[in-house]
């Protein structure tokens, strides 16, 4: 592993940051620390870069023990949150800075800013004070400034977390484009899911100071190891006492799960009578729909229990009060500690295939 982290504890006052956090990184990859607000991700990336000192535990890079190095000994970029250029340098004095601390020579730190300004996609902008850049240009010099001194470990801190949401979406994959060309090992910081999901290679869960689970997108979207993690990612609800629904009777009872709306099939109640798993579906009443672009998400009644599902838009149209056929395919449950994934008794794998 290129960084590890091994039983990192920090407490502010009688607060756990960081609750016996271990995670390794491999080189070169995007790393997602995604949790709600307070779950401990900035202060694992503060630990990371030398700016806040751990209680206990050991922090490698690149196998060496940093511990006691200084953050300027490290070797790490960071790009902040809130645009953290200087705002009476000019956007090649901002990129140039890191390099004349380095003492670099001045033809040096010329090719390098111009070879950076290319990299971001802003080459006109050299003479330019941030308050003349938009948001997103900022934070695009801010990743310049950080790269300039070629750094072997790249923190992002919720990089466009103040940018509006489209900008914010480009974004993303502009950033996970330039740092594929230039090979940087980078862990950033969100509490958005979809950023995480769309950019990391390896999203890292945080919650309460703890780690939750480690794993690629996919997994961390269809395996969820935790009930936290199960109800945190995607467009989860949960419901209570499922073994009363249809393929899922067990006996015991005041069992809850989570449940998302791909997990739902929703059919117009004269439609379903054909349906190959007609056994195992939910007599419902539309209680309400929304339309979402690409879909109606629709909220039925099953049996007492409110259910959230999505119907296409090429179905017969559904409207309040009407009767349905609701399938529902899994569940994940909720245990202490664990989740397990129970799929509909009905339904052999293969269907679940696609879920
Ligand atoms: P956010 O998404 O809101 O930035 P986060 O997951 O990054 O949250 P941290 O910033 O790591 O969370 O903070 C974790 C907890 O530690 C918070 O409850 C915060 O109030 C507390 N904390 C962080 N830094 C300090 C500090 N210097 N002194 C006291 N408490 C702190």
């Amino acid at each position: 592993m290129y960084i590890e982290l091994k039983n990192i504890n920090k407490s502010f006052g009688d607060f756990k940051a960081s609750d016996n956090v271990s995670f390794g990184i491999e080189k070169g990859k995007l790393i997602g620390l995604l949790g709600p607000s307070g779950s401990g991700k900035t202060t694992i990336l503060r630990m990371l870069a030398g700016l806040e000192k751990q209680d206990s535990g050991d922090i490698f890079i690149n196998g060496k023990n940093v511990n006691k190095l200084a953050s300027s000994e490290r070797g790490i970029g960071f790009v902040f949150q809130s645009y953290a250029l200087f705002p009476f340098k000019t956007v090649y004095d901002n990129i140039a800075y890191g390099l004349k601390v380095q003492k670099k020579d001045k033809a040096y730190i010329k090719q390098r800013v111009t070879e950076l300004l290319e990299l971001v996609g802003l080459p006109d902008t050299a003479n330019r004070y941030p308050d003349q850049l938009s948001g997103g240009q900022r934070q695009r010099i801010a990743l310049a400034r950080a790269l300039a001194p070629q750094p072997e470990l790249l923190l992002l801190d919720e990089p466009f977390a103040a940018i509006d949401a489209k900008v914010r979406k480009e974004l993303r994959t502009w950033l996970r484009e330039t740092i594929d060309k230039i090979g940087i090992t980078s862990i950033f910081v969100t509490h958005d899911q979809d950023e995480a999901i769309e950019v990391a290679d390896e999203i890292v869960i945080t919650n309460k100071g703890r780690v939750e689970q480690v794993g690629n997108p996919v997994e961390i979207y269809l395996e969820p190891k935790t009930p936290f993690v199960a109800q945190f990612i995607g467009q989860s609800a949960i419901i209570e006492d499922f073994s009363r629904l249809k393929g899922f009777e067990s006996d015991k009872s005041d069992l809850s799960a989570v449940i998302r709306p791909e997990f739902i099939e929703i059919n117009k109640f004269e439609d379903s009578g054909y349906h190959q798993f007609e056994s195992a579906m939910e007599d419902g009443i539309v209680e309400d729909i929304s339309f979402r672009g690409s879909n109606f998400e629709v909220h039925t009644k099953i049996n007492g229990i409110t259910v959230t599902g999505r119907y296409p838009l090429n179905a017969p149209r559904l409207k309040k009060g009407d009767k349905v056929k609701v399938l529902i395919k899994k569940l994940y449950t909720i245990n202490n500690d664990s989740t397990e994934i129970l799929v509909n008794k009905a339904l052999d794998d293969s269907e679940l295939y696609y879920i």
